[in-house]
């Protein structure tokens, strides 16, 4: 079995991880134009397990290409904490920042034609990034060749990106991604240019070389059927993580995976709810809570008789 790389400290030494993989904690990105800034990220907090596969979901602007840039150490966040493995992504030097986008992280992005360069054979779009990492020839080879047997491609490895499908081209992005053995990969909306059936295709895959070789998976989408393939769906909502669902695959009924969606505590103890939900209680102001056996119930005031006015 092909065995990834571990998270190589700061000072080049292999560590061994202990805890998340990921850990953000009140992270805040602002872009400044001008004199206009826009709040991409605030006060986000995540964590994610090593081995761990989730999606990020959420509408157009609240933020997911923000965050997932941030991961992959191409842009850098304004404020807060944001650990990988136990390297500082707020507080990273510009060389260190290079040998970690090159060794230990691995992007697909939604554009296909972003992901592969035209003119090289699919196998050689993988083995480029190992070459450029100075592994030898055989090295690349050979896993090269395992990359997309696992991914069912390895009647293509002599195509070049133009003659392959999208779904393929996305397949080959993939591998291009693990072509490092990188700990985390991360995708940005990967299926958003495919069908339902090619999009169903790549999840199966990327779930597969998550269980598989122990890859850290996580991906923005877009995609409805998406939480069968997850272990967790996050919820980002204006910059902030709202809720979690969780699917129970022990209750399935009728080949439905019953999920539950959560909200999150974040470490200030502070509760975000679902959008719908919360709407009930800003239009009141006030909010009754009761804590009973590790529950909490909150009741929207309704007719209660000291709901602050707005705006008086
Ligand atoms: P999503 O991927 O969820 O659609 P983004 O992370 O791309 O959202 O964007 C979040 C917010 O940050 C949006 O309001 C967007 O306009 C803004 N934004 C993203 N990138 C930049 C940038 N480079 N400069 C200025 N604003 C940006
Ligand atoms: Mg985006």
């Amino acid at each position: 079995m092909t065995q990834f790389n571990e998270y190589t400290g700061a000072d080049g030494s292999a560590a061994q991880h202990e805890g998340p993989y990921i850990d953000c904690r009140d992270l805040f990105k602002i872009y400044k134009r001008a004199d206009l800034e826009v709040v991409a990220l605030r006060g986000l907090d995540l964590r994610v397990e090593p081995g761990e596969l989730i999606a990020v979901i959420g509408a157009s602007g609240s933020g997911k290409s923000t965050l997932l840039n941030i991961l992959a150490g191409l842009d850098r966040p304004s404020a807060g904490e944001v650990l990988v493995g136990s390297r500082d992504l707020l507080d990273v030097s510009d060389s260190d920042l290079v040998m970690y986008r090159r060794s230990e992280v691995g992007f697909v992005w939604q554009a296909t034609a972003r992901n592969l360069v035209p003119y090289l054979s699919v196998a050689d779009n993988i083995e480029l990034p190992m070459a450029l990492s100075g592994q030898p020839a055989k090295t690349r080879h050979a896993w090269s060749e395992e990359l997309l047997e696992s991914l069912g491609m390895a009647d293509k490895r002599k195509r070049l990106p133009y003659q392959l499908s999208g779904g393929e081209q996305q397949r080959a992005a993939i591998a291009v991604g693990l072509a490092n053995k990188p700990p985390l990969l991360l995708a940005d909306e990967p299926t958003g240019e495919l069908d339902t059936e090619n999009a169903d295709s790549i999840f199966q895959m990327i779930r597969g070389l998550n269980r598989s070789y122990g890859v850290t998976v996580v991906v923005v989408t877009h995609y409805a059927g998406v939480s069968q393939f997850v272990d967790r769906v996050v919820h980002i909502r204006d910059g902030r993580i709202g809720s979690e669902t969780f699917s129970r695959p022990d209750y399935r009924r009728d080949g439905d995976t019953v999920e539950e969606e959560y909200v999150v505590v974040d470490p200030a103890g502070r509760l975000q709810l679902p959008h719908d939900m919360a709407e009930r209680f800003i239009r009141g102001g006030l909010a009754k809570i009761e804590f009973e056996d590790g529950q909490i119930t909150i009741d929207a005031p309704g007719t209660n008789p000291r709901q602050p006015r707005r705006g008086s």
